[in-house]
């Protein structure tokens, strides 16, 4: 029986730290907000600029306007202004 517990213990602890290891990715969330003015949940934020890939101030933005007039903002492709909606070709 001892060694069962001993076993238990053991399965507890590296759960505890596996839990332990998630909380710092947890705390790297996008700085980003969304359309509706909520913060962006993402966690696949790059280390440098604390964004998400659809937030990255560094990425370009499509230059195109949707029907409202309103700025695409689509994230485009590099070398290109414009994202698919909005490319002429
Ligand atoms: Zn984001
Ligand atoms: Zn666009």
């Amino acid at each position: 029986m001892k060694k069962l517990l001993s076993l238990v213990v053991l399965v507890m602890f590296s759960l505890t730290t596996l839990i332990a290891q998630d909380k710092p990715d947890e705390r790297l969330q996008c700085k980003g907000k969304r359309k509706a003015g909520d913060a962006c949940k993402s966690t696949i934020v790059s280390k440098k600029t604390g964004y998400c890939n659809a937030h990255d101030p560094n990425r370009p933005h499509c230059t195109g306007k949707n029907s409202k007039q309103e700025p695409c903002g689509m994230i485009v492709s590099k070398g290109k202004t414009t994202c698919r909606f909005h490319s002429v070709q």
